[in-house]
């Protein structure tokens, strides 16, 4: 029997902003456990939640570049479970208002086996919603301890259609994810900070079947690697569970990297269990079209308006084009240097042998390398005086 692979991901992205998206306390990570926890990250009575404007502007502007619907009007709702890094009981999300509506996006897909190849898939919906604290184990022997640090920090869960076909398309659309929401500048992306996490969604059907089959969820994939040995260690299994004459329940599952193999957390609980209803303390968040026009405005230039722009502008190869743009960052200092400068192939030239070798030798992060574009265009000048 042929069979075929449906995976629906759901991405949660940490937006940069520098405070909690209900509080006032600082997003840092990294700190001595619970110095970041407010009032509201506590819980404690009568603590009221104010949502952070920069949550807002930062949802909104994703929703423009993947070509969303950004709903001028949407609500926030109470998630009900009961867990202990939950101290209020419930996580504030949003369930049938979100903020983003559909959108797509166009990724490039690198199969083991096989030419590469461009995908387009559409998105369902992106909303605003808290992270929880986190359980922290083994630093008092016999207990668990509580760290709300990461209580309140406000993500964006991003949720896709059940249209990428195997690991390869699902680790090609999270890496195009990762690279435009770290462009926008709405997200670091740490993925090692837990800045992007994703939920795989895995089922299987008989090749030709329309009906899709049962699915699992793999929670908290942290990582490119993690993502794509999760789905192929899931369809294996499946596959192998149904051919044994079985049924797949529909049930959560984690992924152990030490073993390679997922395991079942719980058997998969439906959006009834969580008794969503829409949160009394906060107001539902009206979008005016001229706010949604202001940051269309403001609007960085996307990486392949840009690739294709140095192609015609500048008539640089396509490859070169690619690398010059792998950080929006350095991108700009490219295009000042350029200008000053007058010669954009031989500025080409330097930024991928010189200025990028540097960054890669001493280790920067691209964001922080820092220059001024006019003392590289004088050492150019030089440079062609002294050839
Ligand atoms: P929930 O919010 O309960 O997890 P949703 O129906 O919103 O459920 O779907 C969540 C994710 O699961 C989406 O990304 C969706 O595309 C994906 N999905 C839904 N059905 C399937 C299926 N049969 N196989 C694989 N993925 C699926
Ligand atoms: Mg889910």
């Amino acid at each position: 029997m042929q069979w075929e692979v449906v995976i629906g991901l759901e991405t949660h992205v940490q937006l940069s902003t520098q405070s909690k998206i209900f509080s006032g306390a600082p997003c840092h990570f990294g700190d001595a456990p619970n110095v970041h926890a407010c009032y509201v990250d506590l819980a404690l009575p009568g603590a009221l939640p104010v949502l952070n404007h920069g949550a807002v502007e930062r949802a909104i502007r994703f929703g423009l570049a993947i070509g969303a619907k950004v709903a001028n009007h949407s609500v926030f709702d109470r998630k009900n479970y009961f867990y202990p890094d939950l101290p209020k009981g419930y996580q504030i999300s949003q369930f049938e208002l979100p903020i983003v509506l559909g959108g797509q996006l166009t990724f490039p897909v690198e199969p083991k086996t096989g030419e590469p190849y461009m995908k387009t898939i559409n998105l369902t919906r992106a909303h605003l919603e808290e992270d929880a604290g986190k359980s922290v184990h083994g630093i008092v022997s016999g207990h668990s301890g509580i760290d709300l640090n990461r209580a309140g920090t406000p993500l964006l869960e991003i949720v896709t259609e059940p249209e990428l076909r195997s690991a390869e398309e699902a680790v090609g659309y999270a890496r195009a994810l990762h690279a435009l929401v770290v462009w926008l500048g709405i997200s670091k992306g740490n993925m090692q900070e837990g800045n992007f996490r994703c939920d795989a969604n895995v089922s299987v059907r008989p090749k030709g079947e329309t009906k899709f089959g049962t699915r699992c969820e793999i929670k908290n994939l942290n990582s490119f690697r993690f993502l794509e040995e999760a789905i192929n260690y899931e369809v294996q299994r499946q596959i192998e569970v149904i051919e044994d004459g079985g049924k797949i329940v529909q049930a959560t599952r984690l992924y152990d990297p030490d073993k390679g193999e997922t395991r079942q957390m719980r058997t998969k609980e439906d959006s009834m269990d969580y008794r969503y209803f829409p949160d009394p303390d906060l107001p539902p968040i009206h979008i005016s079209d001229a706010w949604i026009e202001k940051i269309k405005a403001e609007q960085p230039e996307l990486r392949e308006v840009k690739q294709a722009r140095y192609q015609e502008e500048y008539g640089l190869p396509a490859y070169d084009a690619g690398i010059l743009t792998e950080s929006r960052h350095l991108a700009g200092l490219f295009e000042e240097t350029a200008a000053i400068y007058g010669n954009a192939k031989k500025t080409a030239n330097w930024f991928m042998g010189e200025v990028l070798r540097l960054t890669k030798d001493k280790a920067m992060d691209p964001e922080q390398v820092s220059f001024s574009p006019k003392h590289l265009a004088d050492l150019l000048v030089l440079s062609l005086i002294h050839i």
